[in-house]
């Protein structure tokens, strides 16, 4: 399997290791790349869109052409993990002029809605899909405010969606990459369409 971890800026090397624990868990070899230019998202099974800053990592998509190709991945039914501030970029409208969405989720989403830096916290989530609570991480976390009708929520948090997924992209609010338990990264992948919905979920991918 070919993952491709969106890398023009942000925490890549946490997804990295994230999707090569969940492909592990399937006996499936996870081939990771990062990607700072157009032309290997076309190679890719699976993307992943860090946290980070969002209104570098849109501008230098657009810069590179790498979201045009981005919404051809999704187009095509493949994987996308899209978190934090890849959330806010891959959804439809964050209500930021900075901000050049690229909308793969028909979410709208308040940046830093969950406060600072100082704010960040983790809470045991309730997650579709996962038989046990997901510890997530939260930082400078956006909140999902308005949700389309295609749009599935998978989570919760004080009554604001912090999980969602539309078609073959899943987008968290928090930080799957940043704990051990990669079962996030396994609902994503391995859930849908990259091997099937057959497959065993979250049974090894936590730890
Ligand atoms: N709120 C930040 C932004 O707007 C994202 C924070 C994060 O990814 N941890 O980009």
């Amino acid at each position: 399997m070919k993952a491709g971890v969106i890398a023009v800026q942000g925490d890549v090397s946490e997804h990295a290791d994230a999707v090569r624990r969940a492909a592990a868990s399937h006996g499936v070899d996870a081939d990771v790349v990062e990607i700072r230019e157009a032309g290997i998202v076309p190679d890719c099974d699976v993307l992943l869109m860090p946290g980070g800053e969002s209104t570098t990592i849109s501008r230098l998509l657009r810069e590179e052409g790498i979201d045009e190709e981005i919404t051809v991945h999704v187009h095509e039914g493949k994987p996308v993990l899209a978190t934090c501030a890849g959330l806010i970029v891959a959804s439809r409208d964050a209500k930021d002029e900075r901000v050049d969405t690229i909308d793969l989720l028909d979410v709208t989403v308040d940046r830093n809605a969950f406060g600072r830096q100082a704010d960040s916290f983790e809470a045991p989530l309730d997650v579709t899909g996962l038989d046990e609570p997901f510890p997530a991480v939260f930082i400078r976390a956006p909140v999902i405010d308005e949700v389309g009708g295609d749009v599935e929520v998978l989570a919760e948090w004080n009554g604001d969606p912090v999980a969602v997924k539309q078609g073959p992209v899943v987008g968290t609010s928090f930080h799957p990459e940043l704990t051990d338990d990669a079962r996030i990264h396994d609902l994503a992948f391995f859930a849908q369409e990259y091997a099937g919905s057959d497959v065993d979920v979250g049974a090894e991918a936590a730890e």
